[in-house]
């Protein structure tokens, strides 16, 4: 593990030629988008120190799919998948371009998997909620590659080590999710404290990112009921096995916003650029 300023700073040289940094985000409550919080400015911030990519690709834990599908719609609509939240956060869009020609890329060279390209699909708010805060001019192409929920995380694992090809060509791959995601015990009141299962989790997933442990990542569930607590379903997990699929030796990591919000949802997120 490395300091975050020191990666971004390594980061902010790269061209969009340079094989470009991973991320995960923990993008956590929608109304992040519209709330002055710790998160907000850390985005901005990790954002204005990143390299131009030529295109991002997004795996969002809300898109959720039977086989695995990619986004080719040229002006990708903003999706507003979330219910009983304040009118404002509705009206907010992120107009990027979309990027079907990475998205071809990827359906051409991906083997192991027969990828569909979807044009039923935009940028849902695991995607355009924090693209909102990271690249706020909305000026790169991004396309969405969707999580086929009906696989083990081992095949996620070695679909994403299929994708890493992809920072190659100056895409930025940004997955978000949650490292813990419990919406049942979800504490409203402000600041509350985490719960212990929720610190014990978000440390677990840490130390084997810090260890580059893939195994102890891709098999979590060994956890046994500690794993379920952290993630009753694990829609919000599995992006981060995308993260460390498309890792590689020469990556360093770095953590930021590494805190439980609302008691049961980790925000901690990462960098990997090397
Ligand atoms: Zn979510």
């Amino acid at each position: 593990m490395t300091d975050l300023n020191s990666l971004l700073n390594a980061a902010s040289k790269l061209k969009s030629t340079d094989r470009m940094p991973a991320l995960f985000l923990g993008h956590g409550n929608p109304m992040n988008v519209i709330t002055d919080n710790e998160f907000k400015v850390k985005w901005q911030e990790v954002g204005r120190n990143l390299p131009r990519p030529a295109a991002i690709a997004v795996v969002s834990a809300h898109w959720l799919t039977d086989g695995t599908a990619v986004t080719i719609n040229p002006q990708p609509k903003t999706i507003h998948d979330f219910y009983g939240f304040p009118e404002e956060l509705y009206k907010q869009i992120y107009p990027a371009p979309g990027a079907a020609d990475y998205a071809n890329l990827t359906i051409e060279n991906v083997k192991s998997v027969s990828i569909a390209a979807a044009s039923d699909w935009g940028l849902d708010h695991g995607a355009w909620t924090v693209l909102v805060h990271l690249f706020p001019k909305a000026d790169i192409p991004v396309y969405q590659i969707s999580i086929d929920y009906h696989k083990h995380p081992e095949y996620h694992y070695n679909l994403a080590k299929e994708l890493s090809f992809l920072r190659e060509k100056g895409v930025m791959v940004i997955a978000s999710g949650n490292l813990v995601h419990n919406l049942r015990m979800v504490n409203w009141s402000e600041n509350p404290e985490p719960y212990p299962w929720a610190l014990e989790f978000d440390e677990f997933v840490k130390n084997s990112l810090m260890n580059n442990d893939s195994t102890a990542l891709v098999e979590y569930k060994s956890r046994g009921r500690l794993a379920d607590m952290a993630h009753p379903t694990n829609d919000h997990y599995l992006p981060l096995i995308y993260a460390q699929g498309v890792r590689s030796e020469k990556d360093e990591l770095a953590f930021f916003t590494d805190v439980i919000d609302m008691g049961s949802v980790s925000m901690r997120s990462f960098i990997l650029c090397g």
